[in-house]
């Protein structure tokens, strides 16, 4: 896979073409058989190539009670407790991670007790 990075420039088109025509050429087998860095200097030894180290990949949820409390801010005051009045307390799951978040009233009172005089 080949991915454009952002603020390529115009000048970079025929750049982006020309990688694009070359990468092309790979045949399935020397995607299996060949070594990254063998396949990258086969492929675009006319151009500079750098290679950045392999990072393992991990999955880790950026999600957190603050980050959910942003969500039922943007919500609006209004609505978080018409929720409260239905529900008793408003109960969130990441739909990534699936972690579990419970706000009662006071932790509703206290996101929007800045908010007064809006
Ligand atoms: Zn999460």
């Amino acid at each position: 896979m080949l991915q454009r990075m952002p603020g390529a420039t115009e000048q970079d088109d025929e750049l982006w073409e020309r990688v694009n025509h070359l990468a092309q050429t790979v045949k399935p087998s020397e995607l299996l058989e060949l070594e990254s860095e063998t396949l990258l200097h086969r492929l675009f030894h006319e151009e500079t190539v750098r290679l950045f180290d392999a990072e393992e990949v991990a999955f880790q949820c950026s999600c957190s009670a603050e980050r959910t409390l942003g969500a039922l801010e943007s919500i609006g005051k209004d609505e978080c407790y018409s929720i409260l009045e239905e529900q008793g307390a408003i109960e969130m799951d990441c739909q990534f991670c699936h972690a579990h978040y419970r706000f009662d009233r006071n932790d509703i009172d206290h996101l929007f007790a800045g908010h007064t005089l809006h």
